[in-house]
């Protein structure tokens, strides 16, 4: 019943199969795959705009009648229709080929892993794309599963007995303490921190403890290279090999919750996630990046960035905020090629989003921001034209600047990038009717603001999105993103300003509330 049905089997060219795969589709498509290739697969049918939905949902929509109003509502209820960029829909499929018979007249990848059916199995490989190349692959990881089960674990190099890390262990006072480096499990890694940058969150931990957290090691937005894993950690969160030096970055959490995955992520935000650097102190101590080791434990999300230079991946975790809001501001259908953007706020958030903005192509750019230094900046990072609200009095002389700015029209679009309640209800003057809009400063509570109903939003017939943290699948497409950027000459790593060894975190700290910089980094000593 499938229109085609491919057999890829343990092809070593996946990502242009899922190119091939994924263009033109508007039917249904079966994929047949070895089971270790599986997630990687799906995670290159992701990168090419498809949808992936979760066991519930593609039994839900295998469920259903036939009729074509019951399939489009459900694919409405996923969400995947409705959304620009999602032009197929991504089924893993564990049940035997042939169960899902039906027309779609939306594209459809159902992605059957080999093993799943033997008999039917049988005779496709005869077509599997089996090379040489492929062979000795194949042959080389099987002796190393060989090996590695002989050994409880892999390591590279003398890895000390103990570790710093800096504890956060009253307000504004970290103490650099030495714990033991534990034993690692078999789904565990232990990663040697080359560098983190210090996030506004940080900052409210070390003023505030708004979560409560004290005492705790810090630091979220860490990389480093992977020196120690336990025997059963072989691939990454998105399928790709993990080895003994990869550099590595961590994503969310998932507790306990099987329903959570890389990709049933799509309409959920990390929000009941938990991090590594926002954890309370355990036995183990070592689970934040403002230390010497990190001990990622099995079921954490991590992501093999052995293609990124230092500064990017230190990037990689606020450039995912910017991925998510962007991706969000897209679900208007305002932001368009040539639209008139207005960012307000020009701190590392703001000046990521020109950026973003600008890998997009969208040229078009109006920064706002009342210190100078950082409205040059975001001239270098892209933006045509800036405005310094210093200079204006009131929300209507600086709605004008900015109409000023653009040549005599207000923006079609704006992103609210500081945590200001003033700056939110300014905002709505700078964009047209009909315009949208993207509040994402506000990761904190940070008070009420005032706005008018009637002129800001109902006369303006405005169409207003907010936006909080990210998605796992956003992360994925940082990487690209930052690819992207430093292809386009646009100066990221100038983002991070100041450079301090852990035993310095304390002063670290206290120049990123001074706000001297940008981005304020500990690059560990080596
Ligand atoms: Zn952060």
């Amino acid at each position: 019943m499938y229109d085609e049905i491919k057999v890829i089997g343990s092809s070593h060219n996946l990502s242009e199969k899922a190119k091939e795969t994924a263009h033109g589709i508007n039917s249904a498509v079966e994929v047949v795959i070895d089971k270790a290739k599986a997630d990687e697969f799906i995670y290159y049918l992701i990168n090419e705009g498809g949808y992936l939905a979760s066991k519930k949902e593609a039994d839900k929509l295998f469920s259903i009648s036939n009729s074509r109003m019951d399939i489009k509502a459900a694919l409405y209820e996923m969400g995947a229709v409705t959304h620009k960029n999602h032009s197929f829909i991504i089924c893993k499929a564990d049940t035997e080929t042939g169960r899902y018979k039906k027309n779609f007249g939306f594209g459809v990848v159902m992605v059957l892993t080999d093993g799943t059916n033997p008999k039917n199995m049988k005779d496709r490989r005869e077509t599997m794309d089996i090379s040489q190349d492929n062979i000795s692959k194949i042959v080389k990881q099987v002796l190393s599963e060989l090996d590695s089960g002989a050994k409880p674990t892999k390591s590279a190099g003398e890895i000390p007995k103990t570790s710093r890390a800096a504890m956060l262990t009253k307000l504004e006072n970290y103490e650099i303490k030495e714990f033991p480096i534990p034993e690692l499990g078999d789904d565990d890694i232990l990663v040697k921190v080359e560098g983190c940058g210090i996030c506004g969150t940080d900052a409210h931990e070390f003023k505030r403890d708004p979560f409560g957290l004290i005492p705790l090691v810090l630091g979220h937005e860490g990389t480093g290279e992977i020196v120690k894993m336990g025997k059963n950690v072989k691939k990454d969160s998105a399928g790709k090999p993990l080895n003994i030096g990869d550099k590595v970055v961590t994503c969310m959490i998932f507790k306990d919750n099987p329903d959570i995955t890389m990709f049933d992520l799509n309409k959920q935000n990390v929000g009941g996630a938990d991090v590594y650097g926002l954890l309370p102190d355990d036995d183990i101590h070592l689970n934040g990046w403002f230390s010497d080791y990190l001990v990622v434990r099995g079921g954490s999300t991590i992501f093999n960035v052995s293609d990124l230079d230092l500064e990017s991946r230190i990037l990689i975790e606020p450039c995912a905020v910017l991925i998510h809001a962007v991706e969000r501001a897209k679900s208007t259908g305002i932001l368009r090629f040539n639209s008139r953007v207005a960012v307000q706020g020009c701190g590392p958030i703001g000046l990521i989003c020109i950026a973003v903005l600008r890998t997009m192509g969208i040229e078009n750019i109006v920064a706002i921001d009342g210190q100078q230094k950082r409205l040059d900046f975001a001239k270098e990072m892209g933006a045509t034209k800036s405005v310094n609200f210093t200079e204006y009095k009131g929300a209507e002389e600086l709605a004008n600047a900015v109409k000023d700015a653009f040549g005599g029209y207000l923006a079609d679009f704006a992103f609210q990038c500081t945590g200001n309640p003033h700056a939110h209800s300014n905002i709505y003057k700078f964009v047209r009717n009909g315009g949208g809009l993207c509040e994402l400063g506000f990761f904190i509570n940070g008070g009420d603001a005032t706005i008018n109903p009637h002129f800001d939003i109902c006369a303006k017939e405005l169409t207003m999105v907010g936006s909080w943290v990210y998605t796992l699948r956003d992360y994925a497409t940082t990487f690209d993103f930052l690819k992207r950027a430093k292809g386009i000459g646009l100066p990221m790593s100038k983002l991070i300003t100041h450079k301090f060894p852990l035993s310095e975190i304390n002063e670290a700290h206290r120049t990123n509330l001074r706000m001297e910089g940008l981005k304020i980094a500990i690059i560990n000593e080596r």
